[in-house]
């Protein structure tokens, strides 16, 4: 190994052991985690995703529909009121073969003006979560959406008509994506997916099923920077690794 090598390695191994401790962990999670962690910052940054000879072959998935082709269905959207306010329409982004699909609940300001899901501080958050926390590459191991593809005025949570207006797009996203895994990410987007109300608090960490797909609950981005406790990020983590250990399986 290189000296160069070595001080990429030692300084990404002290940025993920001070994220570690930022999030609540006092030990390393998982040995076999450890290992593979390791393994894979010592390769290239375009290795710094999920080893792909370890998962069944993305292009063996058998799609129905390709996700270009889902967005043109979607059009200049006019279904419902959003479509007045908005300057962008935010479909999603990341890799449309992923085996993990994060849904939130609706665009905000940045995302509205950029036209690309989770950009704004929340969306710094969510990456840092995905890079740093679960040392997976956003834009290769993981696809981004939202219940909404249009900004809800003054960033209220989106109604049920706007909600069901959305829907068959979501839900033709996810048939074309065929993840192994989705990430509900705060109340708005679980409530939805699962067609309740739902406590997130109580029910975060938990395996649901989005139509047949593995869905994990976790709490929003923008929730945790505003309640930035140790136990709030310490349940995300774990909550993510959860997700890793099914992604594994
Ligand atoms: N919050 C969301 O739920 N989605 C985004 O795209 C950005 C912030």
């Amino acid at each position: 190994m290189s000296m160069q090598e070595r001080s990429i390695l030692l300084r990404n191994l002290r940025n993920y052991l001070i994220f570690l401790k930022d999030y609540g962990f006092l030990e390393i999670p998982s040995e076999s985690d450890v290992q593979l962690k390791l393994q894979s910052i010592t390769k290239t940054s375009s290795s710094h995703s999920i080893d792909t000879n370890q998962r069944p072959d993305m292009k063996t998935k058998k799609t129905t529909i390709s996700i270009e082709k889902v967005r043109e269905e979607l059009g200049e959207c006019t279904r419902c009121h959003l479509h007045k306010g908005r300057k962008s329409i935010v479909f999603g982004s990341g890799n449309p073969h992923a085996d993990l699909v994060f849904i939130g609940e609706g665009p905000g300001a940045d995302e509205d003006d950029q036209g690309f899901p989770f950009v704004g501080r929340a969306g710094k958050k969510l990456t840092e979560i995905i890079e740093k926390g679960m040392n997976l590459s956003r834009e290769k191991d993981t696809y981004i959406c939202n219940i909404v593809k249009c900004r809800p005025p003054n960033n209220r949570d989106p109604k049920a008509d706007e909600i069901e207006a959305c829907n068959p797009f979501l839900i033709k996203q996810l048939q074309s994506i065929q993840p192994k895994a989705i990430v509900a990410l705060g109340k708005p987007a679980s409530s939805t997916l699962l067609g309740r109300s739902v406590p997130i608090m109580k029910e975060r960490g938990n395996w649901y099923k989005y139509e047949g797909i593995p869905l994990m609950l976790t709490l929003h981005p923008a929730y945790l920077l505003r309640a930035y406790t140790l136990e709030n990020r310490r349940n995300v983590m774990n909550d993510m690794n959860k997700v890793l250990a099914k992604l594994k399986q």
